[in-house]
């Protein structure tokens, strides 16, 4: 782990194991965030978080204003849906998302008159915040957490969790620190990081919102060390408030939640646990900038920033784009696919999952695209496993990833879940470190599936 030494906190600001691959992040880390255009459809699957599909509210023909709730979230783990256009409400759909799961949908047409989405981004990117101190007082935890359940708030890093679970208070569970993940260690994603340089002041407001809700003791805005100017934005909106920035090693998957638990406070989460199990709770910084808007300026949520990046495409952007947007009008408004263009990834190259279908939509965890080329990508034959033991070395999690990947193959289900197969977070670092370029992650996502499977049977 080296010299490095994390200011003001217990953990060493790194975490055992890991890899460096190129970040490939210069090539949309300066681009401002663009605001996308209102478009004609927009397409909003029921499920997009993680738990129990909202309920569909509103009938075919029924004409919804922007921000109206046309899906409510009716179980605990579930978040409610609105609409990001204002328009007429189109027959029933159902829509394949890029990791293969075909949801039921709302489609609905753009009519009438409709904020201009300028607008909305100014809410989040505002520089007239009410003084982030000053201001988080004037709400109970409570009002906090219904106003963020009534928003349909998820968590915005991937994962989608409903973000009133997390905040809402837990006699059993107390919660001592609020971490507020700004890691964004995927390569080639940068939405997060806008985020922090245009709209700090959102961020640390979200973060002292959550933070009352869940009544932290704590609270820690973790950041990698290769975001420099994030940090001095963030450190700048946070002065004279009980917010901290911590400055973490960069090193990947730094941004999983155990592992930021570990570098911050220098905390084991065992396996089968949560950060809650530790006292703390984590979202993603765009999370608490959405927080914010929500509990502030009363706007539940509908849009999102998303990266658009890879040498496949012609303009890498950063986009606030609105939920259900389509994939292909994404790639038509950074200038389209390049000739050599190949493979479409929605989300970053190392957790994200391949598709090709454009029609489908933006999501609420949707971090964006990454688009390789023909020489990114070329295809290395799969050979046999050598037995080298780099997958085992990389692993942030401590497991055997060849074996969890032969247990899967030979669809082996029980000795997957002896191997610790849920454990795996599904980072990707073996696949990436493996000469024998076998895809361990894909094939430890069919394992988990069938662990699945086979404990239902
Ligand atoms: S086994 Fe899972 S956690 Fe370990 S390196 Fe592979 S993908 Fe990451
Ligand atoms: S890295 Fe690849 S070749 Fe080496 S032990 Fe792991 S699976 Fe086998």
């Amino acid at each position: 782990m080296g010299l490095f030494r994390l200011k003001g906190f217990p953990g060493t600001g790194s975490f055992p194991h890991g890899i460096h691959p190129p970040d490939n992040k210069a090539l949309s880390a300066n681009m401002a965030v663009e605001v996308m255009e209102t478009p004609g459809t927009v397409t909003l699957p029921l499920l997009q978080h993680l738990g129990v599909p909202c309920k569909q509210i509103v009938k075919s023909g029924e004409t919804v204003s922007y921000g109206q709730m046309v899906g409510k979230g009716e179980a605990f783990v579930s978040a409610s849906l609105h609409a990001p256009i204002a328009g007429k409400v189109k027959r029933n759909i159902k829509v394949t998302l890029p990791n293969g799961r075909r949801l039921d949908a709302i489609a609905i047409q753009a009519e009438g008159e409709q904020i201009p989405p300028e607008r909305i981004w100014e809410d989040v990117r505002f520089t007239q915040w009410p003084r982030p101190k000053d201001c988080f007082t004037d709400y109970e935890p409570m009002d906090i957490v219904k106003k963020i359940q009534a928003s349909g708030i998820v968590g915005l890093g991937g994962a989608a969790f409903p973000t009133h679970v997390k905040v809402m208070p837990n006699d059993t569970r107390m919660i001592d620190t609020l971490m507020v993940n700004g890691c964004e260690c995927e390569p080639y994603l940068t939405c997060d990081y806008r985020l922090m340089v245009e709209a700090p002041e959102a961020i640390v407001t979200g973060a002292l919102l959550a933070g009352r809700a869940v009544s932290a003791r704590e609270i820690v805005i973790c950041v990698e060390d290769n975001k420099p100017e994030a940090i001095r934005h963030l450190q700048d909106a946070a002065r004279k408030t009980v917010v901290q920035v911590a400055v973490l090693k960069t090193k990947y998957p730094q941004g999983s939640e155990k592992h930021l638990v570990k570098a911050v406070l220098g905390l084991e989460i065992p396996l089968g646990g949560l950060p809650a199990d530790a006292g703390v709770a984590i979202s993603n910084v765009q999370t608490m900038a959405t927080v914010a808007r929500s509990i502030i300026k009363d706007i539940p949520m509908t849009h999102r920033v998303i990266s658009v990046s890879g040498r496949g495409i012609c303009n890498p952007k950063n986009i606030f784009v609105p939920i259900g947007v389509s994939l292909a009008q994404v790639v038509d408004f950074c200038g389209g696919l390049t000739p050599d263009a190949a493979r479409i990834i929605s989300g970053g190259p190392m957790m994200g999952f391949s598709f090709s279908d454009l029609s489908a939509p933006v999501t609420k965890g949707s971090s964006g695209l990454t688009i390789l080329t023909h020489d990114e990508v070329r295809k290395a034959e799969e050979t046999h496993c050598v037995r080298c033991g780099r997958c085992v070395d990389a692993c942030p999690m401590n497991l055997v990833p060849t074996k969890l990947a032969l247990a899967a193959r030979y669809k082996n289900p029980e000795l997957a879940g002896q191997y610790h197969i849920r454990a795996c977070v599904e980072c990707g670092s073996c696949s990436y470190v493996c000469p024998a370029k076998l895809n361990l992650v894909q094939l430890i996502r069919e394992g988990k599936a069938q662990l699945n499977a086979w404990e239902r049977r």
